[in-house]
């Protein structure tokens, strides 16, 4: 995919969770291209610093990265932390962690597993922003984006409960924008379709799932990480300075209900 020559996050450092693999990593790479400032984070240190490694070796000197598991509050505490020591400030936060340990519909979701999808892709998305707005207070600009999933507005059988923590997410969005808007914080939301990633490998590994998750998209094909990152860097720049509350779908042109 051609990458197109913008610069519209100088001077901002950008925190992104989740972001060593996939669509996290492409948005660290997206954000460095337009020139922000980025911390990438996730669980495990090795691929931290494998990502930083890859960073810097495309050319973005201006990248740390920090060991950030999203559910402990130390690891929250010390992402923050870090960042202000090496860059004095944070704009922007892209909380992206999920997990989905269970296949299946709704109902067929053990409890345990319940309360590991929403501690991970709920909860510590509540406790990442209400731990970071007080930083974002300090700067003119501030802005908060989850991604969240199209399975959150139209949900997948096959992923029921992970279906609708995405879903919990839209909601915070909303309320979180509402709040914060007076302060010109902007809370904002996207949702991708099927992504070739490791985590979305899930639904379109199989010859029979990929020919099924083909005939569901418009388009005729599996999205990107590219895909993603373009716009969330949109959502984060100046460019969406009037837009908050909004969940944006990407997603080859299913159509989505909320
Ligand atoms: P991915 O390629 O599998 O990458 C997952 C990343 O998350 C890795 O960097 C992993 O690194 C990190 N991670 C996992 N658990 C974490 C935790 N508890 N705390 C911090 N980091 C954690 O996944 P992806 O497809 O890019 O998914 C990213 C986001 O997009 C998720 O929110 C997912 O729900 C959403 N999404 C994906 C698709 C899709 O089709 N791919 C569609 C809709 C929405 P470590 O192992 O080192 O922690």
């Amino acid at each position: 995919m051609a990458h197109r020559n913008i610069s519209r996050l100088v001077n901002k450092v950008a925190v992104i969770t989740a972001s060593t693999d996939g669509i996290g990593f492409a948005i660290a790479k997206r954000f460095a291209a337009e020139g922000a400032k980025v911390v990438v984070s996730s669980r495990k240190p090795e691929n931290v610093s494998n990502a930083v490694n890859k960073l810097k070796n495309d050319g973005f000197s201006n990248v740390i990265g920090v060991k950030c598991h999203v559910s402990d509050a130390n690891d929250r505490k010390n992402l923050f932390d870090e960042t202000l020591k090496n860059f004095g400030k944070i704009d922007i936060l892209v909380s992206n962690a999920a997990v989905n340990p269970v296949v299946g519909p709704v109902l067929a979701c053990p409890e345990d597993a319940w309360d590991k999808i929403f501690d991970v892709n709920v909860k510590a998305s509540f406790l990442l922003a209400k731990e970071v707005t007080p930083i974002l207070r300090d700067e003119t600009n501030g802005s908060i984006i989850f991604v969240s999933s199209y399975a959150g507005l139209n949900p997948f059988p096959l992923i029921g409960a992970y279906s609708v923590s995405k879903t919990a997410l839209i909601g915070l969005t909303k309320a979180l924008a509402q709040n914060l808007a007076p302060e010109n914080i902007r809370v904002n939301c996207v949702a991708p379709g099927i992504i070739r990633t490791k985590f979305g490998s899930v639904m379109y590994e199989s010859e029979t799932a990929h020919e099924a998750a083909l005939s569901m998209i418009p388009m005729n094909r599996l999205g990107e990480v590219e895909d993603i990152s373009g716009l969330v860097a949109f959502l984060a720049s100046d460019d969406a300075a009037y837009i908050t509350g909004e969940t944006i779908v990407a997603a080859g042109g299913m159509p989505s209900r909320l």
